[in-house]
């Protein structure tokens, strides 16, 4: 099996290049797809998010131990035989499908660029891997954001440690984590479930972990079930539940991936959606339907509610504090803009470590603490970033532009969930 990848790979590349008439059935492409991206695994521990495809593929990937220049050489090659496959008769889904692997192998093209060595710039590195580049904002948009908190705050000392001793009051206590979790999720699931036919039998497991760059992460195994990990190394407040429980769960990635499945890999058998490429533009697609969907199934007043009748008793919090917490978090929420802003200058060197802590800690109003694992995940993950706030804003934009504006709370549903259900790239959200 060794070197079979690449043979393969060879003797087309030449029929290419004498512009001899070879179509390469859709069929084949994902799967030399599917081997490229766990061929790229070997060299990127952090690529391959999820595999849940045919054992044969992985085995024949794993034996051919290509190198990066193998790999590249690939990319070109499997590009060009999507380029050759006809245009005619396609539905809308096949088209998506076309434009989703050319885009998927230049942004794979890309990350091996990286991986050896090539410098990007953090916008440059975004559109390569994500096809998007997040809006940059100067300080003064932050310090707006911040003059208003100051007025919300008073006092004296940094206004970091002032929201931080306010916000004390709304941290979930360790031992009853777990059940607002579960709270959180069943609602955020019976809500879904009230709009989305899901796989019968999906399910996942919950895990508390420490020591992550993340605060939350979903594992997606295939045939409808997830892993979900919760990490604990900070003090979770009230918010991350309903945010956790959506974003990972309902109606964010376990639900992306178990629609992906059922409608793509089962229905259709595209395999090239059994494998998930993190460093790649599904990701901003991933993480922006992630963020969205939390308004989505909790709109507006319904959250407060859900969350003063629910989960703040739960958690032993006064949930008569839940309409000035949340107030104040809207504020907040407007700062998330800052992140993307650290990452890049840290990123492109205009900062170093310190001076990109400080910026988080007094532009982004994080405690120390926050800021370190910030920019943990700024160096594992680098322009990944923007995929949470910059892919919410795209997402939101394509589905209100679809009419599922929050008037239209029907018509948001059925347009979030097709857009779950295809392999639409961030370009086409625009
Ligand atoms: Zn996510």
């Amino acid at each position: 099996m060794r070197g079979s990848i690449l043979a393969m790979t060879l003797a087309v590349a030449t029929t290419v290049a004498t512009h001899q008439v070879q179509t390469v059935s859709m069929a084949e492409i994902a799967r030399e797809y599917v081997r490229l991206v766990l061929a790229l695994g070997h060299h990127d521990q952090d690529y391959v998010d999820a595999y849940y495809g045919p054992a044969d593929v992985k085995a024949e990937a794993d034996a051919a131990k290509l190198s990066l220049d193998d790999i590249a050489k690939t990319v070109s090659t499997v590009t060009e035989w999507i380029k050759g496959v006809p245009a005619d008769g396609r539905d809308e889904l096949s088209q998506l499908r076309h434009q989703y692997l050319l885009k998927q192998l230049s942004s794979m093209g890309a990350r091996v660029r990286v991986l050896k060595g090539e410098h990007l710039s953090f916008d440059e590195e975004s559109r390569a891997l994500y096809d998007a580049v997040a809006p940059t904002y100067p300080d003064s948009h932050f310090q707006d954001v911040l003059d208003r908190l100051e007025k919300r705050f008073p006092g004296s000392g940094p206004l970091a440690d002032r929201y931080d001793a306010w916000r004390r009051a709304f941290a979930i206590p360790r031992e009853k984590v777990d059940p607002v979790f579960r709270a959180a999720i069943a609602a955020c699931r019976e809500r879904t479930l009230k709009h989305i036919t899901l796989p019968a039998h999906e399910s996942f497991t919950v895990e508390y972990v420490t020591n992550k760059s993340w605060s939350g992460y979903n594992w997606y195994k295939g045939n409808f079930t997830s892993l979900i990990q919760v990490n604990t190394d900070l003090p979770i407040y009230i918010d991350r539940a309903i945010d956790l429980a959506c974003h990972e769960g309902y109606p964010g990635h376990h639900v992306y991936n178990a629609l992906l499945e059922q409608h793509l890999v089962k229905e259709r058998g595209w395999i090239e959606f059994t494998v998930y490429p993190l460093f790649s533009p599904q990701s901003l697609i991933a993480e922006g339907t992630a963020n969205f969907g939390i308004e989505v199934a909790f709109p507006g007043k319904e959250r407060i509610a859900f969350e003063q009748s629910t989960l703040f008793p739960i958690a032993g919090l006064d949930p008569a504090r839940a309409p000035e917490y949340y107030e104040a978090q809207a504020l907040v929420d407007e700062l998330s803009y800052a992140g993307n802003e650290a990452a890049r200058r840290y990123l492109d060197g205009t900062l170093d470590r310190a001076a990109a802590s400080a910026w988080l800690e007094r532009y982004g109003l994080m405690s120390h603490d926050r800021a370190a694992q910030r920019l943990r995940f700024f160096e594992q993950y680098r322009s990944y970033v923007i995929n949470y706030n910059h892919g919410k804003d795209l997402v939101r934009r394509f589905i209100e532009s679809r009419g599922g504006t929050a008037a239209h709370p029907d018509t948001r549903w059925r347009e979030f969930e097709t857009l779950l259900s295809s392999p639409r790239l961030p370009s086409g959200l625009r």
